[in-house]
């Protein structure tokens, strides 16, 4: 085996299981009896949203650890050595490096599609193949690579329904890629970083230890649970915020730790109609990921450019001080405020919470939506760029498929409606503990003594001021 090792570039897809790059490059070290070099590389983004998020580096560094001992555990030479070596930079200059010591003829990696290195790896694989280089790509993270679900005229769609209905009846989705059965692993050279180097706040994320399992081991055992026991229910559950009634798999697909063809291949029947309610509305979800990142490629400022552009001049007020309280979950409303605490306890909200505090935020406050996107990005465990920039657009009302800006949840009675007697609420808020379901969702309504703020803004007072806000937008257009 003297031949230069094949290097493979793992992103955000530390799995064995339907990683078509792995899969090629144990096919090639086959081929060719070669080594694969194994790397990963923090790379440092300029703008906020396409950095890994505080919350999402405790993910990120469990993730490589365990990653780094499945491919240990697949190597036929057992050893000491990591498999998995650590780099930080930019990708170009290291691949230089790597390619001038080792003499790599043959790079391999799937392809990620965040704004900041989509097109860089487009033009960086075509420097790599003047080099001479064997560069091969992949679509790993979606159902279907985005640019290739179009419409009847071969357009691209922004709308989630033609986007939706195209993927389904003009794709077929390649079935999952076994993993291999063993490798090759090359390890005689050091990265120029370790794991020590993702700092973060232990005090805050050291909680999450005892919430979540990192790993495609457990996203599998998790997904395999959901299946058993929840997914026929799926449709029904999923609204209620009291009901551990989804997948939790957020950030495992956003790390790669599971692929969405898996998870499809797993669920689908001979068509997607012939699936009940509860797997059918499961995998429009699964579908609605792949439509943020389509999202992304066509609005490639999503992160801080209203897809519309009407709302440039919309009159946010951003008051700081307000902000603060939607953060700490101290706005007077329970269920904005039991929201907020899970998401600053668990790294996690529900997604029918996540509209309701979103909506609270640009809506009841006035707050522009990237003040909400970016603290989400930085303590969600499974901050995604397209999903959650697409999100809170949606919800704000300035995006390209957008719920409509005069939907103005009502922070009380989707309490109501979906916490009915205030479990969850209770869980996140003890000083609320002791109310019935008549007080829990407006508790100065009680005559009981409580440590509880008073809201920081009128329910009908708001909504009046936002739909003033946005007629007054929609009259000077
Ligand atoms: C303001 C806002 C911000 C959000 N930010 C993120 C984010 O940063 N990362 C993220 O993964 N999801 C985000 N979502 C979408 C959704 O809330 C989460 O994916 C979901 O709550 C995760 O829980 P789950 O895995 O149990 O989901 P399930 O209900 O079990 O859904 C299965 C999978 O489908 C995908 N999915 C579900 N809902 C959506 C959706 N609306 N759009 C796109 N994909 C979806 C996720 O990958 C999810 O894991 C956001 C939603 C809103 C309203």
């Amino acid at each position: 085996m003297n031949s230069p090792p094949i290097l493979i570039w793992f992103r955000n897809d530390l799995r064995l299981i339907d990683n078509p790059a792995l899969k090629k490059a144990y096919e090639i070290s086959n081929e060719l009896n070669t080594k694969i070099l194994c790397v990963y590389i923090f790379e440092d983004y300029k703008k906020f949203a396409f950095k890994t998020g505080s919350a999402s580096k405790w993910w990120l560094k469990k993730s490589l650890l365990n990653f780094d001992l499945e491919l240990s555990n697949l190597d036929k030479n057992k050893s000491d050595l990591s498999s998995l070596k650590l780099f930080q930079g930019n990708p170009k200059n290291i691949f230089f490096y790597l390619i001038d010591k080792l003499k790599i003829k043959i790079l391999i990696w799937n392809k990620r599609y965040e704004t900041e290195g989509y097109q860089r790896d487009i033009n960086l694989k075509k420097i790599l193949e003047i080099k001479n280089l064997k560069v091969m790509t992949f679509d790993g993270s979606t159902l279907v690579e985005p640019s290739k679900v179009v419409g009847k005229k071969n357009q691209r769609l922004k709308i989630f329904t033609a986007y939706k209905n195209s993927l389904i009846k003009n794709h077929k989705i390649p079935k999952p890629l076994q993993k291999p059965n063993n490798l090759a692993i090359f390890k005689q050279i050091n990265g120029t970083i370790n794991l020590n180097h993702i700092k973060k706040n232990e005090k805050w994320t050291g909680k999450f230890n005892e919430i979540w399992q990192v790993g495609e081991k457990y996203a599998l055992k998790k997904f395999n649970h959901f299946l058993k026991n929840k997914i026929n229910l799926y449709n029904f559950n999923r609204d209620f915020i009291f009901v551990d009634g989804t997948s939790k798999l957020s950030p495992h697909l956003h790390f790669g730790e599971i692929s969405p063809k898996f998870i499809w291949h797993k669920i689908i029947k001979n068509s997607f109609e012939d699936n009940n309610y509860g797997e059918q509305a499961f995998l429009s979800e699964i579908i609605w990921r792949d439509f943020a990142t389509n999202l992304m490629l066509l609005f490639p400022n999503l992160n801080f450019e209203n897809m519309k552009s009407s709302f440039n001049n919309f009159n946010w007020i951003n008051n700081l001080e307000n902000f603060q309280k939607w953060k700490l979950g101290e706005t007077g409303y329970p269920l904005i405020d039991a929201s907020m605490k899970q998401l600053w306890e668990t790294g996690w909200m529900h997604n029918r919470a996540r509209m309701i505090v979103a909506s609270f935020l640009t809506k009841h406050l006035l707050i522009n939506w990237q003040f909400g996107a970016d603290w989400f990005h930085d303590t969600l465990v499974d901050a995604d760029t397209a999903v959650n920039y697409s999100s809170w657009q949606w919800v704000a009302g300035c995006g390209a498929d957008a719920a409509p800006f005069f939907r103005i949840f009502n922070p009380i009675t989707q309490g109501k409606k979906f916490d009915k007697s205030g479990v969850f609420i209770k869980k996140y808020i003890k000083t609320l503990s002791n109310l019935d379901e008549n007080n829990i969702h407006q508790p100065q309504n009680s005559k009981l003594k409580l440590n509880y703020p008073m809201p920081i803004v009128d329910h009908n007072f708001a909504r009046k001021r936002a739909l003033t806000n946005f007629y007054k937008l929609k009259k000077n257009l």
